[in-house]
């Protein structure tokens, strides 16, 4: 067969070389082990919490190493566009730290290895489409759809593998005059390529999370191109990763089962290959099992849903970081002030068999995180979140913004601060009743006997806004002992008699009248930042 007529004949408008495009993407200059990683979605809208941790992985190799990290647009498959998918990755991925250096933008792009839309590309792919060709290792394929269907279903009734090889390979050698006789009836075909593997031998593999491998080769002449022109991912991937210089391919395990095809695709294209790093699934326990976090199931898997529900970005990121390397919480120990971008990863030390979404642990990152922060850190998070998702806060935030953020700093500071909010979400309800509007009055029994009243009415008498924590404490034991309580709890515990209580039932009865609540921050700075009038006000009230 003359190769060379055939690659013509399929592609007689490809006149750029594969030595020219190698010219055009030249390797990059960076320094010694940097590394270049991709971030390479299809634009469906969605994006998947593991889409994020693979992400996050990538910039930090990338900027770890003094390397590139780039956004390409895998949209060749044109059903499953959707507008404005783009602007949404790059500012959702944005909201999280992650920058891309190069690649696609909302209506562009910027760097010097575009264009990084695969839609954009198609004629790259035909060069090295027809290199392969006149070499005798693609060739077109004239089954329809039909037919392989057909043959799918032969091969499940004789137990045989799936996929176009041996004498399934219905194409692979028709002769030029049968070809070009098919061209010339305008009949569909697709590009395949012709495998020279057997898939009884297998081949060595390291992959740079999951160690060494050993993989079957691959006997398959899975499709280049489709026939609309446009290339499979499979061919896409090994096309794009050699011109854009990616160093380290960072993708889901789930593209372990076509490694093959990819590593024999790279050796007959002539490319180096580029280091693999295989992410485990995020999976979710469920009914004693495990499975896949899902994007139809879990409202979780998407990552909209945490700055929807209060979670903040470093928190999150946090939490993926537990979930991506069995050394962060211990890092995480001994340097509780670091931003977790300074956190040196170990691809080797990452998570192989997958990873456990654990809501809990989540929130319990969250909680600590929030309560490292100082109170003017969390009215910074709290001014770009609350607007667009708590408007209820939001009102109050344009009301008394001082109010707020006093109230969410006492506690703050110190060895152990409080943890009173896991989320951002937490913030309404834990402000909620220092405001005459949202405040709700107990209505525990607790407050309505004749010596619940004797004490707030006394209280109300002595107590003082001006009073700091020693003085005000002095003030609820010596009212506690003027009532019958005992003013000191451990006396109290270890001889009751004679005594209706002790001083924390008499600061309980404070604080329910005073905040609705059984349980608060700290009563004095509570009190303070209430002010006299409405203290006064709540302690009194019928
Ligand atoms: N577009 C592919 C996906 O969505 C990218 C996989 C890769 O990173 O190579 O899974």
């Amino acid at each position: 067969m003359d190769y060379k007529k055939l690659s013509e004949l399929i592609f007689p408008n490809v006149t750029v070389t594969p030595e020219e495009l190698e010219e055009k993407y030249p390797k990059r200059e960076l320094p010694e082990g940097a590394r270049v990683t991709r971030f390479a979605p299809s634009p469906t809208g969605f994006i998947h919490l593991g889409g994020l941790y693979q992400a996050l992985l990538d910039s930090h190799l990338a900027h770890q190493s003094g390397g590139v990290f780039f956004l390409r647009i895998e949209d060749t498959d044109r059903k499953r566009l959707v507008d404005g998918a783009i602007e949404g990755i790059i500012n959702t991925f944005s909201s999280f730290g992650i920058e891309f250096d190069e690649g696609a933008t909302a209506d562009g792009e910027k760097g010097s290895y575009g264009p990084y839309r695969q839609s954009e590309r198609k004629e790259i792919y035909h060069v090295f489409a027809k290199k392969l060709m006149s070499e005798g290792r693609a060739y077109p394929c004239f089954c329809t759809p039909e037919e392989l269907e057909a043959q799918h279903e032969r091969q499940t009734v004789a137990k045989a593998d799936p996929g176009y090889y041996g004498e399934y390979a219905v194409c692979r050698d028709l002769p030029l005059e049968e070809i070009e006789k098919r061209l010339a009836e305008n009949k569909p075909y697709i590009v395949r390529f012709r495998s020279e593997g057997d898939k009884t031998k297998t081949v060595a593999f390291k992959d740079e999370i999951k160690g060494e491998l050993l993989v079957p080769q691959n006997d398959n002449d899975f499709v280049l191109l489709k026939s609309d022109g446009l290339p499979t991912y499979h061919f896409a991937h090994a096309v794009d990763d050699h011109l854009m210089r990616t160093t380290v391919v960072v993708r889901g395990e789930e593209w372990l089962s076509t490694l093959p095809y990819h590593l024999e695709l790279f050796y007959a294209l002539g490319f180096k290959r580029p280091q693999f790093a295989h992410t485990a699934h995020i999976m979710k326990n469920e009914n004693g099992g495990k499975r896949k976090l899902s994007k139809r199931k879990d409202p979780e898997a998407a990552v909209t849903y945490y700055a929807e529900n209060g979670y903040t970005a470093e928190a999150v990121k946090e939490y993926l970081w537990t979930l991506l390397s069995s050394s962060f919480e211990e890092w995480r120990r001994a340097n509780p002030t670091l931003p977790s971008s300074e956190f040196k990863l170990k691809l080797s030390k990452m998570s192989i068999s997958g990873c456990l979404f654990d809501m809990d642990k989540l929130n319990d990152v969250s909680r600590n995180y929030l309560s490292r922060l100082s109170g003017a850190e969390v009215m910074a998070l709290l001014d770009s979140w609350a607007p667009e998702h708590d408007k209820a806060l939001y009102t109050l935030m344009e009301k008394d913004r001082a109010k707020i953020e006093a109230i969410v700093s006492v506690g703050r500071g110190g060895q152990k601060p409080r943890k009173d909010l896991t989320t951002l979400k937490d913030v309404f309800p834990y402000v909620s009743y220092f405001f005459e509007e949202h405040f709700v009055p107990s209505e525990s029994e607790k407050l309505k006997s004749p010596d619940a009243r004797a004490i707030l009415a006394d209280y109300a008498s002595v107590w003082s806004e001006n009073d700091e924590q020693t003085e005000w404490f002095e003030k609820i034991k010596a009212l506690a002992a003027r009532h019958g309580y005992c003013p000191d709890t451990k006396q109290y515990k270890a001889d009751p008699t004679g005594y209706k209580g002790h001083v924390g039932d008499v600061s309980a009865i404070i604080r329910l009248a005073v905040t609705g609540r059984e349980s608060t921050p700290d009563m004095c700075a509570v009190m303070k930042i209430l002010g006299k009038e409405t203290v006064i006000k709540r302690l009194l009230a019928e």
